[in-house]
Order: C-alpha cells, then sequence, then structure tokens
C-alpha cells in the first residue's frame, strides 16, 4: 500500500486531499498544528485503519517512523486575516517548514508536492498569469510574509530537486472554494456566505473592480492529484479561468442565497492584486487537466454546506475581524 503524508490535512484543502487518497487506497498520514485547521474536518477518518494523524507543527523537526512514497506540504495559513494574525508562523511554515518536509522527502526517498499559490505573481501585471510570470510582489507589505514565504518555498524546493535529486511537484493554486472552508477566515466566499446567512450586509473591499477566478475545490484536488502522479517538476497553475469582479460576484451571492442587504463599501487592503486569472495551457497539455465545475454548481454545493452549520456555529464566530484587516 503506498503510503502519503499530507501537512495542513486538517485544513480545507489538506481534508479534502485525504478523503481523495483514501479512497485511492492509500495508507494517509494527516500532520496539523490546528492553527487555522479544524479536527471536524476529519474526524470522519479517525476510525479508519488506513488513516494516522499527528498533531505536530511542521517547523519543528518532522520524524515518522516506517516508509514514505509521498508527501504533500499544504500547511500554511492561507487567508489573508489569518497570515496577517500570524505573520511569523506564516514565514516559519513556508520556509522552515518546507525545509524540515524536503529533508523528510531526501532520507524516506518520497515524491513531495508543495503547494504554491498564485500569491507569487503579487499584484499582477501581465494577465492571465502564465507560470514563467515572475510576479510583482512588495516584500514588505503585509501579504509578503506570505507571497514571499511561498517564493521562498519555491526556490528551496527546486533547490532539493537540483541538488540533491529529490523528485518535486509545484502546484500555484489559483482561489479555490469549497465545504469546510472556516466561515470567518475572511476569504470573500464565506465572509459574503456567512454576511447573507446572518443577514448582514455585504462587505466590498475597494470598489469591486477587482477580479477573481474561482476553482470548486474537486477541481482543484484533481489538478493536485495528477499532477504528483506526472513527472513534471516544473510549477504547474491549478484552477479556474472563469474572471469575475468582486462586484458580479457580490450580486451572485445576492441571487443565490435571495437575501435582502445590500453590499457595503470599504478600502480596498495594501497590495490586494487588482486582477487574477490563471494562464492554464500547462495543466492541458501537461496534465490533461481542465476545471469542470461551473461557478452556479460549485456556489450551490458550498451555499449548501454553509446553510447546514448550526446557528450556534454560524453566530460564534469571529465575523467582524475583517476590519482589523483593511486598517
Ligand atoms: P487552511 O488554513 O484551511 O489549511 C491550512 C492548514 O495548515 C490548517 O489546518 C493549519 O492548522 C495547518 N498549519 C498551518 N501551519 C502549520 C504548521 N506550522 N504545522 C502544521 N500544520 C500547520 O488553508 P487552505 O485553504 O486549505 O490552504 C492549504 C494550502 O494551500 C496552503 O499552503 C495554502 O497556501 C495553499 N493555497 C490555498 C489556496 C486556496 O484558495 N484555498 C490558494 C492558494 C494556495
Ligand atoms: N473581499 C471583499 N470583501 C470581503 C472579503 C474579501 O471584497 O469581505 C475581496 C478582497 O479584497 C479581494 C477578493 O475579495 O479583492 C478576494 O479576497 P480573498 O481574501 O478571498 O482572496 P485573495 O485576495 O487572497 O485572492
Amino acid at each position: 500500500m503506498k503510503r502519503i503524508l499530507i501537512t495542513g490535512a486538517a485544513g480545507f484543502l489538506g481534508s479534502h486531499l485525504c478523503d481523495r487518497f483514501i479512497a485511492e487506497g492509500y495508507s494517509v498520514i494527516g500532520m496539523d498544528n490546528l492553527i487555522t485547521g479544524d479536527l471536524k474536518n476529519i474526524e470522519h477518518l479517525f476510525k479508519l485503519q488506513n488513516f494516522e494523524f499527528y498533531h505536530h507543527d511542521v517547523t519543528k523537526f518532522v520524524h515518522l517512523p516506517g516508509h514514505l512514497d509521498y508527501i504533500l506540504h499544504f500547511a500554511s495559513p492561507a487567508s489573508p486575516i489569518d497570515y496577517l494574525k500570524i505573520p511569523i508562523q506564516t514565514l516559519k511554515v513556508g520556509s522552515l517548514g518546507t525545509h524540515n518536509l524536503l529533508g523528510l522527502a531526501r532520507v524516506k526517498k518520497a515524491r513531495i508536492l508543495i503547494a504554491s499559490t498564485s500569491e507569487i505573481y503579487g499584484d499582477p501585471l501581465v494577465h492571465p498569469q502564465t507560470e514563467d510570470y515572475y510576479g510583482n510582489v512588495n516584500t514588505i507589505g503585509p501579504r509578503g510574509v506570505y507571497d514571499e514565504a511561498k517564493r521562498f518555498q519555491e526556490s528551496i524546493t527546486m533547490a532539493y530537486h537540483t541538488f540533491h535529486g529529490v523528485e518535486t511537484r509545484i502546484v500555484r493554486i489559483f482561489n479555490t472554494y469549497g465545504p469546510r472552508m472556516r466561515l470567518n477566515d475572511g476569504r470573500v466566499i464565506p465572509a459574503f456566505i456567512g454576511q447573507a446567512l446572518r443577514g448582514e450586509d455585504l462587505t466590498i473591499f475597494g470598489d469591486g473592480s477587482q477580479t477573481r477566478s474561482f476553482c470548486y475545490v474537486t477541481d482543484q484536488v484533481e489538478g493536485i492529484y495528477r499532477l504528483l502522479h506526472s513527472d513534471y517538476s516544473q510549477p504547474v497553475n491549478v484552477g479556474n479561468p472563469n474572471e469575475i469582479t468582486i462586484k458580479d460576484f457580490a450580486d451572485e451571492i445576492i441571487k443565490l442565497t435571495g437575501t435582502t442587504q445590500k453590499v457595503v463599501y470599504y478600502p480596498l487592503p495594501i497590495n490586494d492584486p487588482m486582477q487574477r486569472q490563471p494562464d492554464t495551457t500547462r495543466a492541458k497539455e501537461i496534465l490533461g487537466w481542465e476545471a469542470k465545475v461551473s461557478r452556479e454548481e460549485g456556489m450551490k454545493l458550498t451555499y449548501e454546506y454553509f446553510k447546514s452549520l448550526s446557528s450556534e456555529e454560524l453566530l460564534k464566530e469571529d465575523h467582524k475581524n475583517f476590519k482589523s484587516y483593511i486598517h
């Protein structure tokens, strides 16, 4: 049985990856320090024989007995609110954490895939973003802690590939959404849906003309699965190219949820990228992959998930914390 370590297993993407690899018959080891994740995302896996969980901070030495075939390094705060609250941990997990996992991959002779991000392109001057674009990042801006950690992560990963011959894969993930996102993580989809469910106004940052391209989680997981099993070590964008302005997206949420609330405008956060759309030519050519789930379909499933949360859960969340983000 193939054995895979998934870091960030209790988080949004990590938990879906655990499900996928369990379904494919792998023995899965989840690792997480629960700083932004939640065990409820993987509690259904604890009864399974081919699932183990280690509560561990990957910025500390990672020891794992037994053989290992693959590592997926997904541990990292991922939303702007999270990495503004915990900037040092964000830098450490992208740098020290990645170093530890590359070291583990090297001794175990395991293939490692690291979760990079469209944020390495910063506020992009090339549109749509191709993998050979170097990016436009403010190193010392509020998002720099995340963006630069991820850029370093890519560099050290390529260095381990080149100098130590470690089999490495780099996925550049564009905004991905779906069930198990945290209601209060501040990302636009849980923010808008949470606001609609609580009967609050929808908070648009800036004038809403900035764009994003949203990928449903099952599409993202499929892209990652294919990349891991490919023989390609250069970075690959995985995302849905269907681009929309945040203002139009707010209108879609109003229609989907039937909320009678209005939209309200707040200042645009510093260095918030004005446009983002993946060029997925490489993913198509190398992996035979493209996004299949439309935004309409994916948002329906996501809304169902958030609606299924108890009202206690919905209200206990610190949903006002976006204000600390826009100062
Ligand atoms: P998430 O916050 O839901 O999951 C991250 C998980 O990592 C959490 O469970 C957290 O507790 C864990 N973690 C953080 N630091 C850790 C540490 N030092 N040791 C062990 N565990 C630690 O976020 P997500 O959206 O699932 O993102 C997962 C990965 O995908 C991240 O690396 C993120 O940068 C990347 N990514 C996600 C998106 C997206 O749209 N969701 C976009 C680009 C990149
Ligand atoms: N955004 C918004 N209102 C919110 C939360 C986010 O208008 O309540 C905007 C945010 O400024 C950004 C876009 O939505 O332009 C996507 O934000 P998110 O945090 O989801 O992802 P990222 O900026 O990392 O792509």
